[in-house]
């Protein structure tokens, strides 16, 4: 079975509509035999995408990627199978695509101090149906007006911290996401625990804390670590007894190196995985959501 559990659409930065992306992972390259959707804060391409799964002979995990913080660095927690009606996490969701939304003209108005003259309405042709704005967005405007070459380019010049483009803005703190995912009747998975960023905060200690909180995974297999990485991180993710997962984190156009399916997740932990969410939906009281099966 060829399994990739973290992708991006339109729903968020990703180039490709969630029907696209589910298209694209049952063909040839990927040919993958599940697939799971991972916006950025955000379930609106699950309904897309699940009817595109239908047509296909692939089966679709719902879910998504938080931006959290802890001990002020930047950590994505993935959420799997989790239920969208489950209110306190419906109402933290919003808050954070409103700090999204409210952090958009003041990086407006630093890049027009900087030199930069990209509006409002260029961003929001990038945006386009997704609700949660982020830098890709800003970064594809600056393209799309010269500005820059690519997006990697954009982020390195304009968009990084330091940068000056770059306005920080609301993350909700790492474990209070892991809980409401968790009481939400899913599955949480710290995104690519080592890259930059949150490198220097999640060391052993950390992660049996988050463990404590509810957390069901670590993403091993990721494109952001390299040999020796990933092998230090199996070993801790035994240790913790914490399920292994792999992904592309595919964006379509708008990341090199990430194409569908070039990283997997075991069989077996991807069974586990499925069992951890069904384990918390039933704690919870939650509806217990499955995986669309082709
Ligand atoms: P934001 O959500 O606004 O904080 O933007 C962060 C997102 O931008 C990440 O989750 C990545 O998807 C994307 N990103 C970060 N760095 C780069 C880069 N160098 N090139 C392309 N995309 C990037
Ligand atoms: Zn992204
Ligand atoms: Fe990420
Ligand atoms: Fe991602």
């Amino acid at each position: 079975m060829r399994i990739d559990l973290h992708t991006h659409s339109s729903a968020s930065d990703g180039t490709y509509s969630p029907a696209d992306v589910v298209r694209l992972a049952a063909a040839d390259p990927a040919r993958l035999d599940v697939l799971a959707l991972t916006d950025h804060d955000s379930m609106s391409g699950w309904a897309e995408a699940a009817q595109a799964a239908e047509r296909q002979a692939i089966t679709l995990v719902p879910g998504m990627e938080i931006s959290t913080k802890h001990a002020g660095a930047g950590v994505h927690v993935l959420g799997y199978l989790l239920d969208p009606g489950y209110p306190p996490l419906a109402a933290e969701l919003e808050r954070i695509l409103a700090a999204r939304e409210g952090r958009l003209s003041t990086m407006l108005a630093q890049l027009q101090t900087a030199g930069v003259t990209i509006s409002e309405d260029d961003v929001r042709r990038q945006v386009g149906e997704s609700p949660a704005i982020g830098r890709p967005h800003i970064a594809d405007a600056m393209v799309a007006k010269g500005f820059a070459a690519n997006r990697g380019e954009a982020f390195t010049d304009w968009l990084n911290a330091g940068r000056p483009g770059h306005v920080a803005r609301y993350a909700t703190p790492t474990a209070t996401m892991i809980r409401l995912i968790t009481a939400a009747g899913g599955a949480a998975v710290i995104a690519h625990p080592w890259g930059h960023g949150s490198r220097r905060v999640l060391d052993a200690e950390t992660l049996a804390s988050f463990r404590a909180a509810g957390l069901t995974g670590l993403e091993v297999e990721h494109q952001d670590h390299g040999p020796a990485d990933r092998s230090s991180l199996r070993a801790l993710a035994s240790e913790l007894d914490l399920v292994i997962t792999g992904s592309s984190d595919f964006h379509g156009l708008g990341k090199v190196d990430h194409e569908l399916g070039c990283n997997l997740t075991d069989e077996d932990q991807y069974a586990r995985l499925l069992a951890a969410a069904a384990a918390n939906a039933a704690t919870s009281g939650r509806d217990v959501l499955s995986a669309t099966v082709p």
